[in-house]
């Protein structure tokens, strides 16, 4: 049975008090919840992805608290002249667990390259400290040409090249529509689904055993409103939230939502 996780990406924004205040609500409301449930735990992870400015405050926070640091990007290298960039035994010496990779807005932006992906989840295995969450996805142009498995793929494809399919091993895909995200408009639960299936079944024709084990969360618009019917889909095992996860009543209600469907099972 695979795990839960919420993440949130909160992009660039936050401030000293909004990272203090976000995880310590959040805390609050998501160990309530789990005390009302029939587990009487929180039977799923959840991650905050502050700016890189916060990173060290956040752990601070989250210490003792249900709640992992991660990271919305890192430099492929190890140390030397890269000025602004930021490496993983740097992360991992603030204490931090995770990392977002090629997230749409890098990709498209900052002209991140799959190649550079690859070689980013690739150092991320190399330093075995810090968990790679691989984001992919279509623009809405890709869906409406009928590519979004072709995209997928290809961008599942480049990693798999570079560290293989026993790198998944220790990995988190997010599937984010890039038409979903910051729009308002969510894939529907069904669209979700068939490509979270996609991807699970490509990983499979690899290793069964990865295939079934490796989280796939959803990203696009995810809201309290949303939360429960996008994670009761078979394939879907938590989500990737930005807006949302900028108020500790809206992450902490989609943190709710997860609990709800744990104790369904
Ligand atoms: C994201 O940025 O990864 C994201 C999913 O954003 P939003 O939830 O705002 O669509």
């Amino acid at each position: 049975m695979r795990r839960f996780l919420v993440a949130g990406n909160w992009k660039m924004h936050g401030s000293s008090e909004m990272t203090a205040d976000l995880i310590s609500g959040v805390a609050r409301r998501v160990l309530d919840a789990a005390r009302l449930s029939e587990q009487k735990e929180l039977g799923y992870d959840i991650l905050v992805c502050p700016s890189a400015p916060y990173l060290s405050q956040a752990v601070d926070c989250s210490e003792s608290q249900p709640i992992s640091v991660g990271a919305q990007n890192v430099s492929q290298f190890d140390s030397g002249a890269y000025t602004g960039e930021i490496s993983l035994s740097m992360l991992a010496e603030l204490g931090c667990k995770y990392v977002l990779l090629g997230h749409s807005e890098r990709r498209m932006l900052f002209n991140e390259s799959d190649k550079e992906v690859a070689e980013k989840f690739s150092a991320c295995l190399d330093h075995s400290l810090i968990v790679p969450i691989l984001c992919i996805g279509e623009t809405l142009a890709q869906r409406q040409a009928g590519q979004t498995e072709d995209v997928v793929a290809a961008q599942l494809d480049a990693v798999i090249d570079t560290v293989g399919i026993t790198g998944f091993a220790n990995a988190v895909i997010a599937y984010e529509p890039v038409w979903a995200i910051g729009t308002g408009e969510t894939a529907s639960p069904e669209q979700a689904q068939d490509v979270h299936a996609f991807i699970r079944a490509k990983l499979d024709g690899l290793s069964a055993e990865i295939a079934q084990a490796v989280r796939i969360v959803y990203g696009g618009s995810v809201k309290p409103s949303n939360a429960d019917e996008q994670f009761a889909q078979k394939d879907i095992d938590g989500g990737l939230i930005g807006g949302a996860s900028l108020q500790v009543s809206s992450f902490a209600g989609i943190c709710e939502a997860v609990q709800k469907i744990i104790e369904k099972t």
